[in-house]
């Protein structure tokens, strides 16, 4: 079987997903919102399709927290911004009616809070908080910088950096040996001017700037999806994004099985089967065609001793890497700070403190910080309440009078996180080798969710959805006439 390229897949979609044949049977592992997709559309085409859920909710990272706010106040655990370039997100969000509404990340009020002091963008301001800059940059704006850092090597690189088919060329091959920190410095950047276009890179702070592939972060800086292009048009789900993946549930009702983890996959010419966990019983059941969509982080838990993977295939998932992320949410009885939309980036542990809630109604407010990469390591160590103070106990610099404010909180330790691992694929030096082993079926198994995404930096709703249609294109092409 040929494998779909990303130009195919694409065609398939904005073509309705047309003539496609699909199997009989198949069982879909994990609801989260690849999995929901390739029920959806295979069940529409008639094929008897069983979703299997470790947990008791649709939707896996996308994933909204109502409790313990008061008021109806939620936070995004995992997935909050769409953009109109996500052309999946916004192909399924227009098709089950999902509502859309402004961003937070637009018009936030964005200052650095460095050494005890605040100060923006601008390179007077940067200039007062006495930092190791080069001249050259002394005189710039960190804007200018990424310019001169970031975008410029995008420049360079086009037009393959941004072609619609991903592909690693000869001029672009040596960029996935280096990593983000080696590239910045050998164009010159200094070590304080990294630290100042860090959180323009938020995708890259799950990991570490010195081990992340500089190649698949150019990949996301020269494409629409950077956050240093976000634009008015910027979006996230009205009402949370849990919204989106309930909407594909509403519709799946009946197919869907939750709290059915997968332990064990196995598979011989004629079938595949899938071992899950049942009410504290073992249930096996059998199909033509299986598609594990479920991070590698937790698939490593699978047994697929009898699932004749190819060495690469099992090289892939115990090797990929997946991003530490941990967001604290305070729930402050009013706002009792000054700027609208705040949103700092700091040199605290915290490191970013925002208004998570900044369009909210009602007096009270919710405060997340976003703390990543090493130090997300650290906050994870410690007990939930212990977390809660520690958190308070650093904003009162940025934000005095926060624990006077403060109600209740809670927190979200992706590393932790049962069914999940980790907050998404971290594409390390050397990712390129990896990706063509992570998508590929073997046999009557195939691979969707975010990681097995064209992309070498997955990592978002719309690349889930896009490994969901390559699945469905791959199973029209795997099935008998
Ligand atoms: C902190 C954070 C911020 C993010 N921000 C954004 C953003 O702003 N915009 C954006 O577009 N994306 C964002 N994302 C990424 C986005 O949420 C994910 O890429 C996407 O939701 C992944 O979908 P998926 O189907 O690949 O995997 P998942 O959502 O992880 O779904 C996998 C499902 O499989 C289930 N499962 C796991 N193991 C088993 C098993 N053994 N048996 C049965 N079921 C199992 C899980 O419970 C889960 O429901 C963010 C993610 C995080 C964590």
């Amino acid at each position: 079987m040929a494998e779909p390229t990303q130009t195919e897949v694409r065609q398939a979609l904005d073509n309705g997903l047309e003539g496609l044949k699909t199997p009989r049977k198949v069982i879909v592992v994990g609801a989260g919102l690849s999995g929901l997709a390739i029920a959806h559309e295979l069940t529409r085409r008639g094929s008897d399709v069983t979703v299997l859920e470790a947990s008791d909710r649709p939707g896996g990272r996308a994933y909204t927290l109502r409790d313990p706010f008061a008021d109806g106040l939620y936070a995004e655990a995992g997935a909050m911004t769409v953009t109109p370039y996500c052309h999946y997100a916004m192909h399924y969000i227009r098709e089950l009616g999902v509502e859309l509404e402004k961003s937070d990340l637009v018009d936030t009020d964005f200052a650095y809070f460095v050494g005890g002091r605040f100060a923006g963008t601008d390179p007077a301001s940067l200039n007062r908080l006495g930092l190791p800059l080069n001249d050259e940059e002394r005189r710039m704006s960190t804007d200018q910088m990424v310019d001169r850092y970031v975008q410029a090597v995008c420049r360079e690189l086009q037009p393959e950096i941004g072609a619609p088919e991903w592909r690693v060329t000869e001029r672009m091959a040596p960029y996935d040996l280096r990593s983000v920190h080696q590239v910045l410095r050998e164009r010159g950047a200094s070590d304080a001017a990294i630290d100042l276009m860090e959180p323009y890179f938020l995708e890259m702070r799950g990991g570490d700037l010195k081990s992340a592939s500089a190649l698949a972060w150019l990949r996301h800086e020269a494409s629409p999806h950077s956050l240093v292009k976000a634009d008015p048009r910027w979006s996230k789900i009205k009402g949370g994004t849990d919204q989106f993946p309930r909407a594909f549930a509403e519709r799946l009702k009946g197919h869907i099985h939750y709290r059915r983890a997968v332990v064990r996959v196995e598979q011989d010419g004629i079938a595949a089967r899938v071992t899950f966990t049942d009410q504290g019983r073992l249930q096996t059941m059998e199909a033509d065609r299986v598609v594990l969509a479920v991070p590698f982080s937790v698939a490593r838990h699978i047994d697929f001793s009898d699932a004749r993977f190819s060495d690469a295939k099992h090289d892939a998932i115990r090797r990929l890497k997946y991003s530490s992320i941990v967001r604290v949410y305070l729930q402050m009885r009013r706002k009792f700070w000054k700027d609208a939309n705040a949103s700092y980036s700091t040199d605290l542990p915290v490191r970013w403190v925002r208004d998570a809630t900044p369009h909210t109604e009602g007096p009270r407010r919710i405060v997340e910080c976003l703390i990543t990469g090493w130090r997300a390591k650290a906050v994870a160590a410690m007990g939930d309440e212990e977390r809660l103070r520690f958190v308070l106990d650093q904003i009162e610099a940025p934000l005095p009078g926060a624990r006077e404010h403060f109600e209740t909180g809670t927190s979200v330790v992706w590393d932790k996180r049962p069914h999940a691992e980790g907050a998404y694929i971290l594409p390390e030096t050397g990712h390129d080798a990896l990706m063509p082993a992570i998508r590929k079926p073997e046999g009557r198994v195939h691979f969707a969710g975010e990681h097995a995404a064209f992309e070498p930096n997955g990592g978002s709703m719309t690349f889930a959805l896009e490994s969901a249609v390559r699945t469905v294109v791959e199973l029209d092409r795997a099935t008998e006439a």
